[in-house]
């Protein structure tokens, strides 16, 4: 196991997003648009069952919008993560970003009146917001409040109190009674929440994490690394990537040699940074070797 993070068990959040639940209209779940697979968790999915639920592909400005689309259309479809199979209630999808917050307010009304069955007037739409730390929730909620009320955070896992806010449009919106950790005991899962920093830095191992990064970006953006590392011919392997990135940056060990941890923090960093471009991690296809069964979430206390 490459990523050493143990959060804590989720059965406190399990049993709060099961006692709010029934009371609620609609369930928006929040995933990170770049893997929207690993950035979720299959509790949720279990939980709201044939609720009707709105899956936000958040921070679609940085994402790939080729993979996105092709994220929208497979929500769409029904089929559940990791099988064929048409599972639980009625799902549309959306991809979102800070840079429309309108266009964000606008889509979510929308689709929630589409969705919630006891909307009409005088008839509040009920709906929680869901998903794991970092997704993008509390950005989200001020974005549809239209001003700062919840704490937004740069790293994961930013602890906040519950709270209920109440919409212009008269919609009443839950945030995630807990905190709802990813699937971090599957191993590209894991890798694709490190490299996007969803991990704390200090349960990763750089190097791995960058070798892994430099692996994907080599085989889906290579253009994208000719461009932005100057590269006359692409490496053949991660390891020569991360080592000619060193030699290009000039991370030397002090008897000379590359230091490829220095190069690994610089490949992490220009992805999460944007200096890539628009990149997505994991595509629809992917998903089902992460499986949707398994007890994912649950980690040890
Ligand atoms: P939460 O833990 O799910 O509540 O996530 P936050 O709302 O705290 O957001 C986590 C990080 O993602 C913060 O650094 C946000 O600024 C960033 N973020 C959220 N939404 C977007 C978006 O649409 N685009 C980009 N580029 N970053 C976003």
């Amino acid at each position: 196991m490459l990523i050493q993070w143990y959060p804590g068990h989720m059965t406190k959040a399990r049993r709060e997003m099961a006692a709010a639940m029934p009371s609620q209209d609609v369930i928006i779940e929040v995933l990170d648009a770049r893997m929207p697979g690993a950035s979720s968790n299959p509790v949720v999915t279990e939980l709201r069952a044939d609720k009707p639920c709105i899956k936000v592909l958040s921070k679609s400005d940085i994402a790939d919008p080729r993979v996105t689309e092709a994220w929208l259309r497979h929500f769409e479809s029904g089929r559940a993560e990791g099988s064929g199979e048409q599972r639980g209630g009625p799902v549309l999808a959306v991809a979102l970003s800070t840079e429309k917050p309108g266009e964000a307010r606008a889509k979510i009304a929308e689709l929630s009146r589409r969705l919630a069955p006891r909307s009409g007037p005088g008839k509040a739409v009920r709906a929680m917001i869901v998903g794991v730390p970092n997704v993008g929730k509390s950005t989200l909620i001020n974005t549809l409040m239209n001003r700062v009320v919840a704490t937004v955070g740069d790293k994961p896992a930013v602890t906040k109190a519950q709270q209920q806010v109440v919409l212009k449009s008269g919609m009443v919106l839950w945030d995630s009674p807990g905190l709802m950790w990813p699937k971090i005991e599957d191993e590209a899962g894991s890798l694709r929440l490190a490299l996007a920093g969803s991990i704390p830095d200090t349960a990763i191992d750089y190097l791995n994490v960058a070798v892994f990064g430099a692996q994907l970006f080599l085989d889906r953006y290579a253009d994208r690394l000719l461009a932005r590392f100057k590269l006359t011919e692409l490496p053949g392997t991660a390891e020569a990537l991360l080592a000619e990135i060193g030699r290009r940056r000039g991370c030397l060990r002090s008897g000379g040699g590359i230091d490829l941890h220095k190069a690994a923090e610089i490949l992490v960093h220009e992805f999460r940074s944007g200096g890539l471009g628009r990149i997505s991690l994991e595509e629809p296809r992917e998903i089902s070797e992460t499986g949707e069964t398994s007890e994912a979430g649950e980690a040890p206390a």
